[in-house]
C-alpha cells in the first residue's frame, strides 16, 4: 500500500482555497495529520475517501489515479467522518451487522462472527446489546471506528477521532488505533493535538492553512517546535 498526493488544490465556490498545493507520500503504518481547525484536515480526509473532487491535482494509490479507480479503492477504506452520528435505534451489534450488511457481507453467520470479532476489538462486547445512541461519547467513538474496520480495510481514515474525549478515553482510542498499525495497513488520523500523533505514529505532517508546513517523524517535529 502506498498512497501520494500531488499537488492537489481544493478551492470551494465561494473562492475560498482550503488546500493549496499539497503534496504527500504515505506508506504503510500511522500517520498524522496535525493542524489547526479550518487548516483543510477534513477536506484532505473527504478528497482520499473519494466524497469530494479536488479541484487541482491527484492521488495515487498503489500508482493508480484515484478519480479514476473510485471503485475499487473504496472497497478497500475504511473511513470515520468528524461528525460521525447514528441515526437508528439499534443494539450496540445490531448497529456493526446493518453496517456490515451495507458494506456486503452477504452470510449472516459470517457478518455475525465479523461483529463478534469487532466488539472485541474495540472493548465494546459486554455492551453488545445496549443501544447504541445510550453508549457514553467513549464508547460510540470506538463504535465509530469499530464501523471503520468492517471488511478489514487495507486504508483506514479516521477524522479528529479523539476530540471531546476524556484522557482514559483518549488512551483507549489510540491504544485500538496503535494495535491495528501492527499490520501492512495505512491508518491516515487527523488531530489538532500532538500528544495524539507523538505516542501512536511513525510519519506525521503539519497541516496549516491548506499548506504543508512540515513532514517527518513526530520526533522530529518536537525537536524542531
Ligand atoms: P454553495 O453554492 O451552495 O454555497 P458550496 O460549494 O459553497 O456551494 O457549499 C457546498 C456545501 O458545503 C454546502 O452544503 C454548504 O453548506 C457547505 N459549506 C459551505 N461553506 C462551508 C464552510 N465554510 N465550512 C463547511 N461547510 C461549508
Ligand atoms: P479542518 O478539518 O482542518 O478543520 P476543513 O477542511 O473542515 O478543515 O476546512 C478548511 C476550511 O475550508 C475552513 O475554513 C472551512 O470553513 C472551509 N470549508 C470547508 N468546506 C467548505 C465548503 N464546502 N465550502 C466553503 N468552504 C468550506
Amino acid at each position: 500500500m502506498n498512497i501520494e498526493i500531488k499537488d492537489l488544490s481544493q478551492v470551494y465556490k465561494n473562492d475560498f482555497r482550503a488546500l493549496n498545493r499539497v503534496n504527500l507520500e504515505i506508506n504503510p503504518g500511522m500517520f498524522g495529520l496535525l493542524g489547526p481547525n479550518g487548516a483543510g484536515k477534513s477536506t484532505l480526509m473527504r478528497i482520499l475517501v473519494t466524497l469530494q473532487k479536488p479541484t487541482h491535482g491527484e492521488v495515487f494509490v498503489n500508482g493508480m489515479p484515484l478519480s479514476k479507480n473510485r471503485k475499487e479503492v473504496r472497497s478497500y477504506l475504511g473511513y470515520l467522518p468528524q461528525d460521525f452520528r447514528f441515526f437508528a435505534k439499534l443494539r450496540t451489534w445490531e448497529f456493526l451487522d446493518y453496517a456490515a450488511s451495507l458494506a456486503g457481507i452477504k452470510s449472516k453467520k459470517q457478518r455475525l462472527s465479523a461483529v463478534d470479532d469487532l466488539l472485541e476489538q474495540v472493548g465494546l462486547f459486554d455492551v453488545r446489546n445496549r443501544f447504541a445512541n445510550k453508549l457514553s461519547g467513549g464508547m460510540k467513538r470506538r463504535l465509530g471506528i469499530a464501523q471503520a474496520l468492517i471488511g478489514d480495510p487495507k486504508i483506514i481514515i479516521v477524522d479528529e477521532p479523539t476530540t471531546g474525549l476524556d484522557p482514559e478515553e483518549r488512551i483507549r482510542f489510540r491504544n485500538i488505533l496503535s494495535n491495528l498499525s501492527q499490520k501492512e495497513v495505512i491508518i491516515i488520523l487527523s488531530t489538532h493535538i500532538v500528544g495524539d500523533i507523538s505516542s501512536t505514529c511513525s510519519q506525521m505532517a503539519l497541516l496549516n492553512s491548506g499548506e504543508v508546513h512540515f513532514t517527518g517523524s513526530p520526533e522530529q517535529f518536537i525537536k524542531q517546535s
